[in-house]
């Protein structure tokens, strides 16, 4: 099969031809339609997250068709598997946990102490065909397209895992309005939030498009909102902006860090945490965030932003998303 492959960090993906997965027990082969590339993907080619497989399948926001089922799973667990043949699904980055560790018999599998990921730990979805377990792959809404869904799987999840830590806050501010932000806003308004967007300053082309999606208030992360916040989540890699945000909230707030990596948090001063508020972050998600995401999207409906490349061009959507010169989520399509 085609697959963009990761030899070592910082160097260009190799289009090359490899052997087709086989799916093991309990596993799912599937040929993917689309997968979306996410900030992850550029900090696991930068080698900024430590210990990936290598060499190495990115990519985990992937979106295909089951083609074969696992051989050696029983006929029980066929007939009892919730994916045939055929079945479209979503593959994300939490790819298999132990289910018995101290996190994951809380409800915590995100957390999981012997957990994969999709494209990092495990081969994932810039190829012709990968693996995954049918146990953390997701049905997908009707109402999207290959393409329109693959963006949700990511920037969508964890984006609402995010969303979700800051409880019920009323105004709620974003930091860094990129993808897993453009989604969360929709879902944010429909709840009915009040929402203030922070961008890069003299960023008016951005804070414009905020507003239009209805954002009370856009401005530069540099700037002081009109109004204290609830919450804020930060969605851009940048440590700095956790001193800003935390100064931006009234009492009780919470700062969350809603991006997997990020730079060094400057120190601030202590009255900025006064007043029970709260900096915490987000790390992967459980099965849990996906089903109630997948159901609240078509509901609302959250909208995706996309750009497709061919397969073959992968490095090309990298270096575009790393530039800022993407007008949304870069989508490798791989088969229609
Ligand atoms: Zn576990
Ligand atoms: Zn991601």
């Amino acid at each position: 099969m085609r697959a963009m492959v990761l030899d070592k960090a910082k160097q260009p993906l190799q289009a090359r031809d490899v052997p087709k997965p086989k799916p093991g027990r309990g596993q799912l082969l599937v040929r993917v339609n689309s997968c979306a590339v996410c900030r992850t993907d550029l900090h696991v080619v930068d080698g900024e997250l430590p210990n990936p497989k290598l060499p190495l399948i990115l990519g985990h926001q992937i979106v295909g068709r089951v083609e074969e089922i696992g051989e050696e799973h029983s006929t029980f667990e066929i007939r009892n598997s919730k994916f045939a043949i055929g079945t479209r699904v979503g593959i994300p980055w939490l790819g298999w946990t132990d289910g018995d560790c101290a996190y994951c018999r809380s409800n915590r599998e995100n957390l999981c102490d012997n957990a994969r990921f999709t494209g990092y730990t495990i081969d994932g979805g810039y190829a012709e065909f990968t693996v995954a377990d049918a146990r953390f792959c997701f049905h997908l809404p009707e109402r999207y397209n290959d393409v329109e869904v693959a963006p949700l799987l990511c920037a969508g999840l964890i984006g609402y895992r995010s969303y979700r830590k800051t409880g019920d806050a009323r105004r709620l501010g974003i930091y860094g309005f990129g993808n897993a932000a453009h989604l969360i806003s929709q879902i944010a308004l429909y709840e009915g939030r009040e929402l203030f967007v922070f961008t890069r300053s003299r960023d008016t082309k951005t804070q414009q498009s905020a507003k239009l999606l209805g954002a009370k208030w856009a401005g530069g992360s540099d700037e002081m909102p009109p109004e204290k916040l609830d919450a804020a989540i930060i969605f851009a890699s940048v440590g700095p902006l956790v001193p800003m945000a935390l100064h931006a909230l009234a009492k009780g707030g919470v700062v969350v860090c809603g991006g997997i990596h990020m730079s060094d948090i400057p120190s601030f001063p202590y009255a900025d945490l006064w007043e029970e508020r709260v900096i915490t972050s987000v790390a992967n998600l459980t099965r849990r965030d996906g089903e109630e995401f997948f159901e609240i999207a078509p509901r609302v409906p959250v909208k995706t932003k996309t750009e497709t490349f061919p397969l073959e061009k992968a490095n090309t959507a990298l270096e575009k998303f790393r530039a800022g010169e993407l007008s949304g989520t870069a989508v490798l399509t791989i088969a229609e």
